[in-house]
């Protein structure tokens, strides 16, 4: 089995337009982290008339870059790919300052959570390590990361030309399963697609339920690999030039998670996510076993729908459920 390869993004300059393509320059907000990597890029469009991809996150640091940049410029569109807390909350600021529409699938949307869904995640809280504190405050931020403010001034559907003209034609190309609201966008002119957080260039994405989907996740994988463009660009990591073969991998990566997730329900009988997680996580740093957890939840939930895996008890599902064949 293929498995994908992650990319380093080093030298990374904080606070300055970098041109990355002839027609693309990208700003890197200082907010490192280990969900966000080196930070959120944010991608300008062409030149003299330009497009934003994700202003990014309320940083006074990354405004006054993105203010910088865009200095002399006419912004003519503000692309959103979903409304984490590091992608779309500047777009406020941005459109006040420069007048242009923003345009994303829609807002966030919230979803009820099941009553209890994540009840015994904290099971797999660690201890609090001084050492690591920022680690901790990244761990609480992941949580409440949503910007359910934002509302775009113009809703994209697949397929549609959101930007024509001036040598800029750019698509949106819907890519649920992240966030149930994820759009990627392409410029069709250098065959790239900008990839938001559906594809990272350096790591495996978040797909936390219930507005996460696995399902739609692996489907929007498929849809990437067959576009085959030319390039990736991810909001945080490195440009992908092998996008079609990296998507696949990456749906090969989930596909042997989840026939993880059997094997060990097979050996072990019934069994809840804290379980599973401590036993297929082990060589993962004990702080991210709770996305993990949201992540085998969300292999449990397709494997339910599909009809593989049951719940035990015969209630709902959720972390502290067991599962079984
Ligand atoms: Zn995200």
């Amino acid at each position: 089995m293929s498995s994908p390869t992650f990319l380093p993004l080093d030298d990374v300059v904080y606070g300055e337009a970098v041109q990355v393509a002839p027609d693309v320059r990208r700003v890197i907000a200082e907010n490192p982290s280990k969900f966000t990597y080196r930070g959120t890029g944010t991608y300008i469009i062409g030149n003299g008339d330009v497009v934003v991809i994700d202003p990014g996150p309320r940083l006074d640091s990354h405004r006054d870059a993105l203010a910088a940049a865009l200095k002399g410029e006419r912004v003519r569109a503000i692309l959103i790919t979903h409304c984490h807390a590091d992608h779309s909350p500047l777009s406020e600021w941005l459109k006040a300052e420069t007048g242009a529409p923003t345009f994303a699938v829609g807002p966030h949307e919230t979803v009820d959570e099941p009553e209890g869904m994540f009840e015994g995640e904290e099971e797999l809280a660690v201890p609090p390590d001084p050492s690591e504190e920022k680690e901790e405050e990244d761990e609480v931020k992941m949580e409440e990361s949503t910007d359910v403010d934002f509302v775009p001034d113009e809703r994209v559907t697949d397929g549609e030309v959101v930007v024509d003209g001036k040598g800029l034609t750019m698509r949106a190309v819907t890519t649920p399963g992240h966030t149930a609201n994820h759009c990627c966008f392409s410029l069709e002119e250098s065959s790239s697609l900008f990839t938001g957080d559906h594809i990272m260039g350096w790591s495996t994405t978040v797909v936390s339920p219930p507005d996460g989907s696995m399902t739609a996740y692996i489907e929007s994988l498929h849809k990437v690999a067959d576009r085959a463009d030319a390039t990736l660009w991810p909001t945080h990591g490195p440009p992908r030039t092998d996008g079609a073969e990296y998507s696949r991998a990456l749906v090969e990566h989930r596909l042997q998670r989840e026939q993880q997730v059997l094997s060990f329900i097979d050996e072990h009988g019934p069994s809840t996510v804290p379980e599973m997680v401590r036993v297929l996580y082990a060589d993962v740093n004990p702080h991210l076993h709770r996305p993990a957890a949201r992540s085998v939840l969300s292999h449990l939930i397709k494997l339910v729908d599909e009809g593989h895996v049951h719940v035990a008890d015969g209630g709902a599902i959720r972390i502290a459920a067991a599962f079984a064949r």
